[in-house]
């Protein structure tokens, strides 16, 4: 058969089969979307259906193109246009320019935005505080993204509910300011690149037939998140075509908040009814275990993307159960989280396949810490902006300049040698920063392996140009690192091991979400996101305070509530302080008041579920007959019902953890501390 359709189950192959004609894959998250595309791609060249040159896909981050180039070429195509839209449209822009606007080309307003928003802000009277630029920038990307004009802003606003950042009329004249300051020094925002290529090819039939000669056939990955903006774009690229295929799955939608909507994706089949629709439900990314847990998260969604959900299925072998963990502060989280990685790492998982993802990017640094203090390398993502680090740069001059001398030699060892001038060292060195530098360079010289074994003859210029591209086209290599990223920047991609971190009420879901139903399933889906990463290893975790030592008033979040399985045997370290418990006991599943004694004990509400370990349960039960029998008293005399289930479900670690656990006193504390905690070990 052909090799380009092995590999693919019946639906995959149906959609890389599809003639040429529309096509929509709506399927979840693992079930190879992204596969299909690349090898529908592949397959069209192959037979000849359209050039490679003639095929332009665009997905959604920098580094998801790069990885769809790399897989394009890895299936034997060359040639093939894979980026975002973004940077579609910036070299369209650039290339039409002389005609559509002539003069000089403007440049991209790139890390001057906020300083023009500033501008725009001042004049309006309203506050430069960084934060609230911030907000203001958001609004106007909105705004823009949505296709609303400054005038259309008040009614589009308050039609979308949206919590603007200024009253409305001030934010028209903020967003008409600084539109007006950003014309007169002729530079572009990113959402004017996109503005304008639409523009050029909906008003000059000379650009728009040369654009459609040119580009025959567009595929779009995570189509669930195109905002009107870019529709248009697709729109404009296309004329009265139909050559698209789009994948994606609306319950992945995570930037509503910026104007996307899974619209365009669900409407899809009606927009064109005769496209080839095919859907996809076996999980090949994830062992079941993770994809019972994803399953879980996603079923309690509501809204209109809920409506397209299908059950995964996984299709990998059995993994180990998701665990959940519970820690008294976040660094005691960090610390932990960093020990489990460096058991991954010890049990041989490559740091490159081991992810730590949170809700906000703030989260990152005190893992990046803990990470550092075991000195286990790591690269947070961000990473586009590897290009634009000092020693990357630097090793950027030193590789031009070796190039033009024409060195020989093999090209890896070659490349080693040119990083050692500028400080590329055997051993990695101490320290954070110069670590990081260090990693930078070694992702060089193992990018330099890469392309060796990619392209026959790769030699010194050649690596330069490759790096050159990728620079353009902002595709870091990958550093040999654990990723710190974002959940919504880890949205298409996969690890061996996850861990979802910060998982408490105000952060997952986003304290903002709060009382808005939409963006409460927003954020919902965001944990999915997070959930479906994992291949094999997924860890999800939470703090009660924040420092060391805090008052424990956060509450984990309401999306893990019926999640974590009564048996599981969910490994908690939370150690309770007496004084604390006894001045006012709160539930530690809902945090509500608890009154009667039963509820004391179990330091949770009858109501709320429960997290007892069953296993260690039957083993306190068997040991407590065995001490009754001995002391010929009745069972209830060791210790009550009551306590052993709270024994089973908090899991002391030790004697405070004990003591912690009302009904617990000294005299039993002397008789039993020693037998109960090595029950809660597991060494009795
Ligand atoms: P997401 O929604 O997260 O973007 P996706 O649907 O795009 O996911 P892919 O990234 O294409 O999924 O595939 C997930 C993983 O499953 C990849 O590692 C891919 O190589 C693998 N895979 C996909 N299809 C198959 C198949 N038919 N046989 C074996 N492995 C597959
Ligand atoms: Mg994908």
């Amino acid at each position: 058969m052909d090799a380009l359709l092995e590999g693919l189950d019946p639906e995959q192959r149906a959609a890389v089969e599809a003639p040429r004609g529309p096509v929509c894959v709506l399927a979840g998250a693992g079930t190879g979307k992204t596969r299909t595309i690349t090898h529908r791609i592949a397959y069209l060249v192959q037979r000849g259906h359209v050039a490679a040159g003639q095929v332009l896909a665009v997905t959604f981050t920098a580094r998801a193109a790069g990885e769809m180039r790399t897989r394009l070429r890895a299936l034997g195509v060359q040639g093939a246009q894979a980026r975002t839209f973004h940077a579609a449209s910036l070299r369209q822009l650039r290339y039409f320019w002389p005609r559509v606007v002539g003069g000089p080309q403007w440049d991209l307003i790139d890390r001057n935005k906020l300083r023009f928003v500033a501008q725009a802000a001042n004049r309006v009277g309203l506050s430069t505080e960084s934060d609230s630029l911030r907000d203001l920038a958001g609004e106007i990307e909105w705004a823009k993204a949505s296709l609303i004009a400054p005038d259309d802003y008040p009614v589009a606003a308050g039609r979308a509910q949206r919590d603007t950042p200024a009253p409305a009329e001030q934010v028209v004249q903020v967003y008409r300011t600084y539109e007006q300051l950003k014309n007169e020094a002729q530079l572009l925002d990113f959402d004017d690149l996109l503005l304008h290529t639409a523009a050029a090819l909906e008003e000059h039939t000379d650009v728009a037939e040369e654009f459609r000669d040119r580009y025959r056939c567009f595929v779009v990955d995570e189509y669930q998140d195109v905002t009107p903006l870019q529709q248009r774009v697709l729109d404009a690229w296309l004329g009265t075509r139909d050559d698209l295929t789009v994948v994606g799955d609306a319950n992945q939608t995570i930037y509503s908040f910026a104007g996307a909507s899974p619209r365009p994706l669900l409407d899809f089949p009606r927009r064109f009814p005769e496209a080839a629709v095919v859907r996809l439900e076996r999980d090949y990314r994830s062992t079941p275990q993770v994809v019972g847990l994803a399953n879980e998260v996603i079923k309690w969604a509501r809204g209109r993307p809920a409506g397209s959900r299908l059950r995964l299925i996984g299709q990998r072998p059995e993994g180990p159960e998701p665990r959940f963990t519970e820690f008294d502060d976040e660094s005691a989280e960090a610390a932990a989280v960093a020990q489990r990685v460096k058991a991954l790492l010890d049990d041989g998982v490559p740091a490159s396949e081991i992810a730590i993802l949170y809700r906000v990017n703030a989260q990152s640094e005190i893992f990046e810490q803990a990470l550092a203090e075991l000195g286990i390398p790591y690269q947070v993502r961000g990473g586009e902006r590897f290009f634009q680090r000092a020693e990357v740069r630097q090793a950027m001059v030193a590789l031009r300049s070796a190039a033009s001398h024409e060195p020989s030699g093999e090209l890896p060892k070659v490349v080693r040698e040119v990083l050692t001038g500028i400080g590329l060292t055997d051993e990695p060195p101490a320290g954070g920063a110069a670590r990081e530098k260090w990693e930078s360079l070694l992702a060089l010289v193992e990018l330099a392996e890469e392309l060796v074994a990619a392209v026959e003859g790769a030699d010194l210029p050649k690596f330069v140009a490759e790096l050159e591209m990728r620079a353009e086209a902002q595709h870091p290599p990958t550093v040999e690192g654990v990723t710190l990223a974002s959940l919504h920047a880890a949205k298409g991609l996969e690890w061996d091991a996850v861990f979802l971190v910060g998982l408490v009420e105000g952060t997952v879901p986003i304290v903002h979400a709060d009382g808005d139903e939409a963006a409460i399933e927003e954020e919902r889906r965001l944990l999915y996101v997070g959930v479906t990463r994992a291949r094999e290893h997924l860890w999800l975790s939470w703090a009660l305070a924040r420092a060391v030592g805090g008052r424990r008033y956060r509450r984990r979040s309401r999306f893990l509530y019926g999640l974590i399985p009564e048996d599981h045997p969910a490994s908690r370290t939370a150690k309770r302080e007496p004084a604390q418990r006894k001045s006012k006991p709160l539930c530690r599943v809902c945090g509500s008041a608890l009154t009667d004694a039963r509820a004391v004990k179990l330091s949770r509400c009858g109501s709320c579920p429960s997290d007892v370990d069953e296993e260690l349960l039957n083993r306190l039960r068997a040991w407590r007959a065995g001490r009754a029998r001995e002391l010929k008293v009745p069972a209830y005399v060791v210790f009550t019902d009551a306590t052993l289930v709270a024994i089973a479900e908090q899991r002391p670690e030790d004697i405070p953890g004990l003591v912690a656990i009302a009904g617990i006193g000294a005299a039993k504390l002397d008789r039993y501390a020693a037998d109960v905690l090595a029950l809660v070990q597991g060494k009795r």
